[in-house]
């Protein structure tokens, strides 16, 4: 596995690998990696000739008073992770080379950016819009990979990759989950131990208002039904939002329907974490 710290090097590798013909898949990420970008790699690797990964904690997708400073950044335990896994490239640029000084030029994926995730963390998804187009650029993947995890992401950079005409195969991958059902996620890190048992609560909401769902219920009363069991625990601090949205507009579902996307965001402490599942309903 080779490393590259500069998008200039990233490109002239790329303009060899496409005068080869050689299928690029490309999997971003910021770091402290776990089984779940593991699972994204696994697949880039089975669907191209070559894999390319990205390690960068993209400073603008971070609000004041976010965790930027305390995210966790361990390089050399994920080199160590991924260097078995046949990755062909690991991209690791510098923030200073990404966005010097003068740095001016943002990309906003309009209407989606604002709902669920996007009320609480104005200027969040400007930020991934941005980094993921600049990625995109530098590498020119024939396909990406991201994790249904942060669901939003996926619909705002397939909305991106249409409107701004990228020919890139958007993929999106299950959510690894450990074996209580909390969502992988490299902020599970700054849990305690109890507060990592409350977090169980999250999974436990989304399967009872897949339960229900599959029931019949109005997709009303299941938000309902959603908030009441997070309520229920002790340690969930703040709700920023539970309930049942329609997958494509993520606005709230209000009549019965085919598909429904369950969504929570909340904190637990000072930790925010995120989880959805997507029901189909026959
Ligand atoms: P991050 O490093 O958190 O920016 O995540 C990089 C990619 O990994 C994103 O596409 C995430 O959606 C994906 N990802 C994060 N956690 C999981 C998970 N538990 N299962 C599947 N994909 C995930």
């Amino acid at each position: 596995m080779e490393i590259i710290r500069t998008p200039r090097m990233m490109r002239e590798i790329i303009k060899d690998l496409k005068a080869k013909s050689k299928s690029i898949g490309f999997v971003p990420t910021m770091g402290a990696l776990h089984e779940g970008h593991l699972s994204l790699i696994r697949r880039a690797k089975d669907d191209n000739d070559i894999t390319i990964v990205s390690i960068f904690v993209n400073p603008i997708q971070f609000g004041k008073g976010e965790d930027f400073d305390r995210y966790p950044r361990d390089f050399d335990t994920d080199c160590e992770k991924i260097k078995n896994f046949g990755v062909d490239y690991l991209f690791y640029p510098d923030a200073k080379i990404l966005y010097p000084e003068g740095y001016s030029t943002f990309v906003n994926v309009e209407n989606l950016s604002n709902k669920l995730c996007g009320k609480f963390r104005p200027g969040h998804f400007r930020g991934v819009a941005t980094i993921v187009c600049k990625l995109f650029n530098i590498i020119s993947p024939n396909r990406a990979y991201f994790g249904q995890k942060d669901y939003q992401q996926t619909l705002i950079i397939k909305r991106m990759v249409e409107d701004l005409n990228f020919d890139i195969e958007i993929i999106v991958c299950p959510t690894v989950r450990e074996v209580d059902g909390l969502a992988m996620s490299s902020r599970n890190s700054y849990l305690s131990e109890k507060e990592r048992e409350a977090a169980t609560v999250i999974y436990k909401a989304l399967k009872e208002g897949e339960r229900l769902l599959k029931a019949h219920e109005d997709p009303r009363e299941v938000t309902n039904k959603i908030n009441e069991i997070l309520k229920e625990e002790r340690l969930v601090k703040e709700i920023q939002y539970a309930g049942v949205f329609d997958p494509l507009t993520l606005d709230e579902a209000k009549e019965k329907k085919n598909n429904y996307l369950i969504a929570i965001a909340l904190k637990i402490g000072d930790t925010r974490l995120i989880d959805n599942i997507l029901v189909e309903v026959n």
